[in-house]
This record gives C-alpha cells, sequence and structure tokens, in this order.
C-alpha cells in the first residue's frame, strides 16, 4: 500500500487544479520559504478528516480555501483527493485503488467522497484505523512531533503502538459497545420506573 495520487483544488495557496503524482519510493518536495511545501502536508491530514484548524494551522476551518491573492479572487470550496494504492489489499477493501476526497465550501457545507461516492467521516476513519495512515496515524510526522512522542506521557505512547500493533478497531468497537450498553441499561431503568408508576 501506498500514495499514490494527490489532487488538490482551491485548497489554501492552490487555486488551480495541482495533482501530484508518487512513485514508490521516497519523495521530496523542495521549494522556497512560503511556497507551500507544508500546505501539502496539511492537505494530507485534511482529506483524512482533520477537524481542527489550528493543526492546520488556521483560525477556522475556511482558512483552507483559497483566500484570494492581490491578482486573484477567492475561491469558494477547497477540494482534495487523495490515491493510495491498496493492491496488496492491506484495506480490507475489493478495490485495488482507494480515493478519498473531501471537499468544503465556504457556506460550510461540506463532504467526504469514498471513490466517487458519498460517505460519513466515520467511514473514513474506520478504514484507516490500524494502518498507520489515519490523521493521528504514524506515517504524518509534523514539525516537533517526534520530541512529542519522545516525551509524552507513557498513555500517549502507548495510542501510537496501539495503532501499529492493529488494535486500535476493537478497541474502539469495544467503546461503542459498551456505550451501547450503558444507553440500554438507562433506557430499562426508566421502563422499570414507568412500569412502577403503573402499577
Ligand atoms: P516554509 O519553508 O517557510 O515552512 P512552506 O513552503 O512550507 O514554507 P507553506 O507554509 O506551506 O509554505 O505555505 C505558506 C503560504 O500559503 C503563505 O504564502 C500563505 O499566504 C499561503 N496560504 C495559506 N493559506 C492560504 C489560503 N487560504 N489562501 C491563499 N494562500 C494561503
Amino acid at each position: 500500500m501506498y500514495l499514490k495520487k494527490l489532487e488538490i483544488k482551491g485548497f489554501k495557496s492552490f487555486a488551480d487544479k495541482v495533482e501530484l503524482d508518487f512513485t514508490k519510493g521516497i519523495t521530496a518536495i523542495v521549494g522556497p520559504n512560503g511556497s507551500g511545501k507544508s500546505n501539502i502536508s496539511d492537505s494530507i491530514r485534511w482529506v483524512l478528516g482533520e477537524q481542527s484548524a489550528k493543526t492546520l494551522r488556521g483560525a477556522k476551518m475556511e482558512d483552507v480555501i483559497f483566500a484570494g491573492t492581490e491578482s486573484r479572487k477567492a475561491l469558494g470550496c477547497a477540494e482534495v483527493a487523495l490515491t493510495i494504492d491498496n493492491s496488496c489489499n492491506t484495506i480490507p477493501l475489493d478495490y485495488s485503488e482507494i480515493t478519498i476526497a473531501r471537499r468544503l465550501y465556504r457556506s460550510g457545507e461540506s463532504e467526504y467522497l469514498l471513490n466517487g461516492t458519498p460517505c460519513r467521516l466515520k467511514d473514513i476513519v474506520e478504514i484507516f484505523m490500524d494502518t498507520g495512515i489515519g490523521k493521528d496515524g504514524y506515517s504524518l510526522i509534523g514539525q516537533g512531533r517526534i520530541d512529542e512522542i519522545l516525551s509524552t506521557r507513557s498513555e500517549d505512547r502507548r495510542n501510537l503502538f496501539e495503532e501499529a500493533a492493529g488494535i486500535v478497531k476493537y478497541k474502539t468497537r469495544k467503546q461503542e459497545a459498551e456505550r451501547k450498553l450503558e444507553n440500554t441499561r438507562q433506557n430499562l431503568i426508566r421502563i422499570s420506573d414507568i412500569i412502577r408508576e403503573l402499577e
């Protein structure tokens, strides 16, 4: 599994559509200060479902939409699509290529797409769980993250190992099941209260 293609349009400094084709091996992106190198990694984080504008170096989510320059009007929509080669079926979906896309309009409307079909953020998060690719996955190491990994609490480091060990999805499902059980328990208490009132 590897990152095959990134398409960016209207995201931060990329007003026009930009297509980056990655081959196997190492790709380095070089350019002068302020030319948009970090905006590329921001776009990857964003399409994977980042919800924090601060993590994307903005004040509000709308800041990811091209804000215009002296010679060019601002745009109304940001769009990023990321294609992953899945010919080894690391992601348990019946596709040799998986494209996830995210769009955000200035009106606040947004959507996620999985191979062209609208989907929920939850679907995208689940697909990448335990692969190391998600927005918090260890395959995206931002500036300062190494220090953070080495120095943060042992519980935080444990999250990293759990993702690598592939148990995050089971932990998440367990938490969901526990939440549902608790809701059912509360509903049962309410029902027995009503029954008692009626008796
Ligand atoms: P450095 O090497 O200094 O870290 P960089 O190549 O990583 O720089 P970025 O931080 O990716 O550069 O890009 C910064 C540029 O992106 C700035 O010129 C900024 O004005 C522009 N930019 C950020 N958000 C937007 C936006 N919403 N609309 C237009 N331009 C934007």
